[in-house]
């Protein structure tokens, strides 16, 4: 069982390590090629200095023949220059090729996080993996390179041993005898201090997280308001401490035990060395026999230690690799599997929709059915958290409901494919961001330049009300939207930005829009102005649209009135009013006040 279990984890890291060499080639084939000659080339050049020193040492003492040691002087001389020649290529070569790699392997973990289930972002799990997947990204190049350094020192340790055995077997066997125990304790001892990183990992991102709102802009105010300057340093001690004290107490003890054990190959070269003089004061070996051997034995100890610390080291990686890779693994709840493609929704319909958050219990949508036909404008009316967002996510595939069914065109979204869903719409939600990018690639967002069309995007600009912002900007629509870079970017209020984000709407032109709150933090004056725009361009659109401020209504032909995830009522505004129910009643709060 245990041989089993063996065969297979070396059969599952030779796979890692293919993986490995597989991506550093695809970096570059070249640099790869540099790296791995100069890994095993070194330690056959050093033995072989060591050897021609001996041979040079005995000439002087035996022969004298200054012929020859003059030719194997000057062979020294130019392993010592080639060996120069490469270290400085390879300095030169693992910056290049770490940087390629950097690229890909960040790359690679990117692609995940920007296809992960919305879902994610709300669980504290993926967070850990993420962290540790970001965090161990260099495991990669990592188990590579210590696979290489590793297989370079065994090519050391080996070939001095091969030397060294070759004058005395006993030699050799008390070598490897002596690094048993070392080998072990590192063994655990790396374990240990990964398998603490991985159990500290959510304590320290709650310790990041302080460093992360110290310098973060959105919270610079209400730190110096509330004055919480010192709790937060406080608090980012406290973490500190408590990670500090687990990690000392645990690591401390295997620290002192490895350093202890770390002197027994040290003992035993130093008896071997006493051994070797008294053979040749006995006259059995000659001076350069000793210069050999003290060589030999120096770079046998330093092989032995790097071929400890480099196996250690592919141990560690692969765990991290593991971890990676576990990152890799976390399954898609929202599954791309449909074929068919979707240009336009000609007919949304819910039919009896349920939808529980992942990971909670409570039906936030509860048996929804409706039907929205083209071109009909539809308001979502409800108290906050009666689910039209909610409602709205499902409609992108953001999650998939429950229960139920969401059919566009008579067929479950889910047999489309997801790009060709969410490219069907235009979308306004509350928190909608707008990037660190130039005013005109956020309105035209993932268009090259040469791809943006300036005419469309100077009408959006003008009906979302923005001339004047791009006008006082320095560089007009190639202004950085944040001062994150340069002093030439501009900062504007949450107004300007939903102003922005629905220049983009209006940019992007598609037939479908979905307004979640389009106007929360605007002005009355903006808000009416946005929503005359909407009914402008939204003539031959379908638009389903939520908003706190009743007064907007008129825009809608109808209205579905939701409360705790149910459908009360739905039915055009005049209905609703003269039934005199939940609408009515939220309709009657409002006017209340403007009287
Ligand atoms: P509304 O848009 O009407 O204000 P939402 O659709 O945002 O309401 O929220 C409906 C309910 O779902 C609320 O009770 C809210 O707490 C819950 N909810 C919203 N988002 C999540 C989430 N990511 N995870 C768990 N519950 C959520």
């Amino acid at each position: 069982m245990k041989i089993k279990k063996t065969i297979i984890s070396i059969l599952d890291f030779l796979k890692n390590l293919l993986f490995c060499l597989e991506l550093a080639c695809s970096a570059s084939k070249f640099y790869t090629f540099i790296r791995l000659l100069y890994k095993i080339v070194i330690p056959i050049f050093a033995i072989l200095s060591a050897y021609i020193l001996k041979v040079i040492l005995d000439t002087i003492n035996i022969s004298k023949n200054w012929n020859i040691i003059l030719l194997l002087c000057l062979s020294t001389l130019i392993i010592n220059f080639t060996i120069t020649g490469l270290n400085q290529l390879n300095i030169y070569v693992t910056k290049m090729h770490d940087s390629i790699l950097d690229k890909k392997i960040n790359l690679l973990i990117m692609e995940k996080s920007l296809n992960a289930d919305i879902k994610m972002f709300d669980d504290s799990d993926y967070y850990d993996k993420f962290s540790i997947a970001q965090r161990d990204s260099q495991a990669f190049s990592f188990i590579l390179w210590s696979t290489v350094d590793f297989i370079s020192a065994l090519v050391s340790v080996f070939g001095t041993l091969a030397i060294i055995c070759h004058s005395n077997l006993l030699y050799g066997i008390l070598l490897i005898l002596a690094t048993i125990p070392v080998t072990l304790a590192t063994r655990q001892y790396t374990k240990l201090v990964y398998d603490l990183s991985v159990e500290q990992i959510n304590d320290e991102r709650k310790k990041q997280y302080l460093s992360y709102i110290a310098s973060q802009k959105e919270y610079a105010q209400s730190i110096r308001l509330y004055n919480i300057k010192g709790y937060i340093k406080e608090r980012y001690t406290d973490f500190w401490r408590y990670l500090f004290l687990a990690r000392k107490k645990r690591i401390k003890p295997k620290t002192v035990m490895i350093g202890f054990l770390q002197l027994i190959p040290d003992i035993v070269i130093f008896g071997i060395t006493l051994h070797i003089i008294i053979r040749i004061v006995e006259g059995k070996l000659s001076i350069g026999d000793f210069t050999l051997y003290t060589g030999l034995l120096t770079q046998l100890s330093s092989g032995i230690i790097a071929a400890i610390n480099n196996a250690m080291e592919i141990y560690d990686n692969k765990m991290q690799m593991d971890n990676i890779k576990s990152f890799q693994m976390i399954p898609q709840d929202v599954q791309d599997s449909g074929e068919l493609n979707i240009d336009e929704i000609e007919e949304i319909e819910f039919c009896n929709v349920s939808f529980i958050y992942p990971g909670t219990k409570e039906r936030v949508l509860n048996d929804i059915s409706f039907k929205i036909r083209k071109n009909e404008k539809v308001a979502l009316v409800g108290i906050n958290g009666s689910g039209k967002s909610t409602l709205i996510k499902l409609l992108l595939r953001f999650y998939d409901p429950t229960e139920g069914n969401i059919l566009f065109n008579g067929i479950d979204i889910r047999e489309y494919k997801l790009d060709s869903v969410r490219a069907c719409f235009d979308v306004y939600f509350q928190n909608n961001c707008n990037f660190g990018f130039t005013i005109s690639e956020n309105i035209a967002i993932g268009k090259k330049k040469y791809e943006i069309d300036y005419r469309k995007m100077s009408e959006a600009i003008k009906i979302a009300g923005v001339e004047d912002i791009v006008n006082t900007a320095k560089y007009g629509i190639d202004t950085y939207l944040t001062r994150m870079f340069d002093d030439t970017g501009i900062e504007i209020s949450i107004g300007q930005h939903q102003k922005i984000a629905l220049a983009r709407t209006f940019y992007r032109d598609k037939h479908v829009l979905l307004l979640d709150e389009p106007s929360s933090a605007l002005d009355p004056e903006a808000e009416s102005e946005i929503f005359d725009a909407i009914e402008k361009i939204g003539v031959n659109k379908t638009i389903l649209f939520t908003s706190h401020r009743l007064t907007n209504l008129y825009l809608a032909d109808w209205i579905i009135v939701l409360e705790n995830g149910k459908i009360i009522e739905h039915g055009n505004k005049d209905i609703l009013l003269q039934r005199r129910e939940r609408f009515a009643e939220l309709y009657g709060y409002q006017a209340e006040k403007f009287k």
